[in-house]
């Protein structure tokens, strides 16, 4: 489970980190002074660079900054609630994060001195990137200090919080990106990112978070890819995605919309897909069980009617809610085949036509 950057900054509020005084806001009818820095609250990343992180200084320009930002998708994703924080001075970003390396079963703490924006042009093998647990951590903190050149009076306490929140909450990944050290030398989570361990639901009836469509499994497989896909389960996805590259077309990405998929989070997914330049045929594949064949029929026919330019679709519906959906599909004309074959087959015609 992916978290909002202020539901992470609450987590990590609550452990003892330091991060920057902000409100959240829904509507813009609320009183906020300048100089502030509004932040739109989607489960993507690289908010900055597309306009989604905003600096305001005059009390005239946050009405329609907050209105500009509650209406502008970052990769596909609306925003529903603005984050207004204090404008912080900087001296330095630095990144750091704690991760779960499943090859070696590990925490791994990596971290970079340049942080901020730009984080992925660092040259790399200049990362700090060692293993830690509860034993290593004063040590592991210590040598981050000597690597970011900062104190390790500022460091330690904060590497040795962040590690006792990253085990606490069950987290498989804590990044804060940037890290300020602000103009007056203290540490501050410029942005943050987590992501907890599903499986550790029972464990926290305490975690209460949006549902957001970062939640269904969409992973980019190939940027150029022909065929994107659509389908239900973590199995049936993997397989749509061979039967597609077995057919001799290059495969865009890998969704598993989840048994909670609802019209709103696959019409999301319908409009990452359209971001994919090269993408000529969506091929969706559903079989449904604790999904409903007519939520994605509706989440179709909504995507059909918002998404221009949506190339041809492929679709093959079974399971929970199959009748319904055919009788929406069918008023408005939208036909369903009876095997992802036959999808694939009329995929390859639009993909070598
Ligand atoms: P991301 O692009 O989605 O990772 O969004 P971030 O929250 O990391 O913000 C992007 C960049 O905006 C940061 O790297 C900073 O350079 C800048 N920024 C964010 N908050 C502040 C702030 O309080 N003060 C200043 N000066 N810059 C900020
Ligand atoms: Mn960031």
């Amino acid at each position: 489970m992916k978290l909002l950057e202020h539901e992470a900054k609450s987590l990590l509020e609550a452990a003892g980190l330091p991060i920057p005084k902000g409100t959240l806001i829904t509507s813009i009818n609320q009183a906020l002074k300048p100089p502030l820095v509004l932040k739109s609250q989607v489960p993507v990343g690289g908010r900055g660079k597309l306009g989604g992180v905003l600096i305001v200084k005059n009390t005239q320009e946050i009405t329609p900054t907050i209105a500009h930002l509650l209406s502008h998708p970052i990769k596909g994703s609306t925003p529903r609630s603005i984050l207004a924080e204090e404008l912080i001075a900087i001296q330095k970003e630095f990144y750091i994060s704690l991760l779960i390396d499943r090859e070696t079963a590990s925490i791994r703490l990596v971290a970079h001195a340049k942080g901020g924006i730009e984080v992925e042009s660092n040259i790399p093998g200049t990362l700090f990137n060692k293993t830690v647990t509860a034993d290593t951590v004063q040590e592991r903190a210590d040598e981050l200090a000597s690597y970011l050149s900062c104190s390790p009076l500022l460091i330690k306490p904060f590497v040795n919080t962040l590690f006792r929140v990253f085990t606490a909450q069950d987290a498989t990944l804590i990044e804060i990106n940037p890290l300020i050290l602000t103009a007056s030398n203290t540490l501050v989570c410029g942005d943050a990112k987590i992501e907890l361990d599903d499986a550790a639901l029972f464990r926290h009836p305490d975690w209460h978070f949006e549902d957001t469509p970062s939640n269904a499994n969409f992973v980019t497989l190939h940027d150029d890819g022909a065929v994107a896909t659509i389908a239900n389960g973590a199995g049936l996805a993997m397989a749509t995605v061979d039967a597609v590259a077995a057919n001799n077309m290059r495969p865009a990405n890998f969704l598993d919309i989840g048994g909670g998929a609802n019209t709103d989070s696959i019409l999301t997914a319908f409009k990452q897909i359209v971001e994919y330049p090269n993408v000529k045929t969506i091929v969706i594949n559903i079989f449904a069980g604790i999904t409903r064949c007519d939520e994605v029929a509706k989440a179709i026919i909504e995507a059909k009617k918002q998404i221009p330019h949506l190339p041809p679709l492929f679709i093959r519906l079974a399971g929970t809610n199959f009748k319904e959906a055919k009788l929406l599909l069918v008023a408005e004309n939208i036909p369903t085949l009876a095997s992802l074959d036959e999808c694939l087959d009329a995929a390859k015609e639009v993909v070598y036509a």
